[in-house]
């Protein structure tokens, strides 16, 4: 959306590891290569693929208490296998948090094509995510903004006015729960990313 929104106020926790902007300065900041981050997302996404690729009977309970990354120890692991240094293994967990969203509600159709999540954010703001699931091919559609500027009537967001924009990194996790979700039921990861229509509502 090109409408600029106000600034959220920061979050007083430790940045998310989906932070790659925070992640880059802190890597150059410890003295390792910054190049490391490509092996660092990989071995993140690898370590979501293994941790929920099967169907697991604690699965929706664990995403909706733990989140959408594995324990730290699955995330050092698969990160070991990288060969990244140790010290930046041992420092990781202490320097970032495996995410900022608290999924709050979680709605399945009955024809389980579509599920609607609810996340609430650390200013205590609270956004959706929408997963769909049409003939075999799975699609997140993921909110960027809290509120919207345009005031439609008729719109529950449009009567909050806009209170501002998620940060790329609250974007990049409601598709990383979208992954734990669909792999936690023993389907694929989602393929494709769009984003919700608000403040556009002459084109949605
Ligand atoms: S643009 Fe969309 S989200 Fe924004 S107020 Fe209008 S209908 Fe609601």
């Amino acid at each position: 959306c090109a409408m600029a929104g106000r600034r959220r106020a920061e979050n007083p926790a430790l940045p998310s590891l989906l932070d790659d902007e925070k992640l880059s300065e802190w890597l150059q900041v410890n003295g390792f290569k910054e190049s490391h981050i490509a092996s660092i997302y990989r071995g993140l996404f690898r370590a979501v693929q293994q941790h929920f690729g099967e169907e697991r009977a604690g699965g929706r309970e664990e995403i909706q208490q733990e989140g959408a990354l594995p324990p730290w120890e699955a995330i050092s692991s698969l990160l070991g296998s990288k060969q990244l240094p140790r010290g930046l293994l041992e420092l990781l967990p202490h320097a970032f948090s495996r995410g900022h969203l608290s999924l709050v509600d979680r709605l399945d159709s009955s024809d389980g094509v579509t599920t609607k999540l609810v996340f609430q954010l650390h200013d205590g703001h609270r956004v959706e995510t929408v997963i769909m699931n049409h003939d075999s091919r799975t699609t997140v559609c993921v909110s960027s903004q809290v509120g919207c500027a345009m005031g439609c009537k008729f719109c529950a967001t449009g009567t909050m006015g806009i209170i501002g924009n998620l940060t790329a990194a609250e974007v990049t996790e409601q598709v990383a729960y979208a992954s734990a979700i669909e792999l936690s039921r023993g389907r694929s990861p989602p393929r494709n990313v769009v984003f919700m229509g608000m403040g556009e509502a002459e084109t949605g």
